[in-house]
């Protein structure tokens, strides 16, 4: 391609609304530019990158035995109501009407629509196990998109989706497309970790997360040197106790006039926060509960969920606290509350005397005790984990990274094929529900993971694999040099007869110009011809990663230029 008749228009500048490196990069390499919030075109670069990604995982999910299918963006809402899902997923699931009224989901993942395939067309269990998947563009009406394509509204997915007669057959599955997707990061250069995750509004019995580490990514992971690791909303652990040995006091109220923070009221009280007990209104599948924890820790409305056993959790807003605990907003609290559901978290089992909402206005009631003052049925675990609680399995202070989510696998088990009546016959000709497996790939989300891990202060550094060219031949003074402009030409015709994917910058821009934008958009190998090096019988090649310059000999550039890609192709 020839850069003064591409679409690759670069800025100098970060844009002022973006906040990670991979969306200003993207923006100022002319990879995509915004259509409207957390909705992208991607121009010649981006999609380059886009179909790069798209090819490896093609390759890799092929040569397992994967097929690919292509599934509708849009799916009737009957469909969702069959699992529940049309209610479950909330406003995220992007709803529209045809001229009729009748409603329609824009697909955030295709559970529903494969299921449907499946009853439809395979009855026997000789017909198992099978995989399909698909690339295609994925709807989620994000809150706050943010971070450019890696919370985007409209997004480009691989979603997977298998088939069996059992959990044997399953775990076979899921273990091979867990190796194909360790393949996949690897061919595209990625430092990442496996992490066990929660199942959030997909489902199932177990997940797995492959986190790209990054300090912008928006995921925080908790790990163990003994090799634990989870997500933040999944990981488990010990919540050292604090307590000192106390005998219970007598309950007292205390006035606490607007003091609604556990800052203010422990400043208040001249106590430490863990001290003071928390009380949180949520509302779980449109009822009341309490959930109740230490002071300095937050909970994790996950691991609430499924205590609870519930869909949908949310904070209360404030009406419904204020029926529940009779008090403003800020002072609820468990004492005289049976009537509510109350989750106790475990931090709260070792502490003595603590400070509660009195669930009247401006009121705390402080030497507060557990099974004297109110009951608990059981302590669980609704902690909120982070870097330096010990870890579940062997006691050590864990750390944490941040990392960007690039796929998701599920084990589903019967969950979509039981509540759409979903069955093959086995051997014995009794009808079974398939047993199913999900797996995701952010395509879309991949590129900027990559850029987070390929980038330095001047731009882009593609890996050899995902590069949208192999080499950039930059002609400097090529206008007014006939001698550039016909080498630069014919080292051009010559590396696109030798299969390199490449790139002329035959504009009309000054060497500074040229030199600047090269680094940014990041091809990895950069020849560049000018009189000077010519009239030296060279041309200079440079690694965009490395830096590492060379001078090779003109006549024979071209296949110079092949060993030099060759080599980083790995
Ligand atoms: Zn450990």
């Amino acid at each position: 391609m020839r850069w003064s008749k591409a679409l690759i228009p670069t800025h100098k500048e970060d844009p002022s609304h973006a906040e990670t490196t991979s969306h200003k990069l993207m923006l100022r390499a002319g990879l995509i530019r915004k259509l409207t919030s957390g909705v992208y075109s991607y121009l010649p670069l981006g999609w380059r990158v886009l179909k790069r990604i798209e090819n490896i995982v093609r390759e890799e999910l092929d040569a397992v035995g994967c097929q690919e299918i292509l599934m509708p963006v849009i799916s009737p809402a009957e469909l969702w109501e069959e699992t529940g899902r049309w209610g479950v997923y909330g406003k995220e699931l992007w709803r529209v009407k045809d001229r009729n009224g009748r409603e329609f989901a824009l697909g955030p993942t295709h559970e529903e629509v494969v299921t449907d395939i499946a009853r439809n067309e395979i009855n026997s269990y000789k017909q198992l196990p099978f995989t399909v998947y698909q690339i295609q563009t994925k709807f989620r009406d994000e809150i706050r998109p943010r971070f450019g394509v890696v919370r985007a509204r409209e997004f480009t997915m691989k979603d997977a989706y298998s088939f069996h007669r059992d959990e044997e057959s399953l775990d076979e599955t899921y273990r091979a497309i867990y190796d194909v997707y360790s393949r996949i990061f690897d061919r595209c250069d990625l430092v990442y970790r496996p992490v066990e995750a929660a199942t959030g509004a997909i489902g199932g019995s177990s997940s797995h997360e492959f986190m790209v580490l990054s300090d912008t990514g928006e995921s925080e992971v908790i790990v163990c040197e003994c090799g634990y690791a989870a997500t933040s909303e999944q990981a488990e652990g010990v919540i050292a106790d604090v307590m000192p040995v106390e005998e219970p006091g007598a309950m007292e109220e205390v006035a606490t006039p607007g003091m609604k923070t556990i800052e203010e009221v422990a400043g208040f009280l001249k106590i430490d926060p863990w001290r003071l007990v928390k009380t949180i209104v949520y509302v779980a599948d449109e009822e009341p509960v309490l959930a109740v924890i230490r002071g300095d820790r937050e909970v994790n409305e996950e691991k609430l969920a499924g205590v609870l056993g519930a869909d949908i959790i949310e904070a209360a807003p404030p009406a419904v606290i204020e029926k529940v605990s009779g008090a403003p907003v800020g002072f609820a609290g468990p004492v005289g509350l049976a009537n509510v559901r109350q989750v106790i978290d475990r931090s709260v089992e070792p502490l003595r005397n603590i400070v509660v909402g009195g669930n009247k206005a401006d009121t705390h009631i402080r030497n507060v005790n557990h099974g004297r003052d109110f009951t608990v049925a059981s302590f669980e675990d609704i902690a909120q984990i982070g870097k330096g609680d010990a870890c579940a399995n062997c006691g050590k202070a864990m750390d944490s990274f941040r990392g960007i989510e690039v796929s998701q696998v599920f084990k589903l088990g019967t969950k979509y094929s039981d509540s759409m009546n979903a069955t093959f016959l086995d051997e014995n000709g009794k009808a079974k529900p398939f047993v199913m497996g999900c797996y995701g790939l952010g395509v879309s989300r991949t590129v900027a993971a990559v850029i987070e891990q390929h980038s330095d202060d001047d731009g882009i550094a593609w890996p050899m694999s995902v590069a949208p060219f192999e080499a950039l031949i930059v002609a400097l003074n090529n206008l007014k040099s006939d001698a550039v402009r016909e080498a630069a030409e014919k080292l051009y015709e010559e590396l696109k007869g030798l299969g390199v994917d490449t790139l002329l910058d035959d504009r009309p821009d000054s060497a500074g110009v040229k030199f600047k934008d090269a680094d940014l958009i990041g091809i990895p190998v950069r020849v560049t011809i000018g009189d000077r090096g010519l009239d030296k019988g060279i041309m200079e090649v440079r690694l965009r990663k490395s830096g590492e310059k060379s001078e090779v000999p003109k006549e024979n550039a071209g296949a110079e230029v092949l060993a030099i890609v060759n080599g980083l192709r790995g």
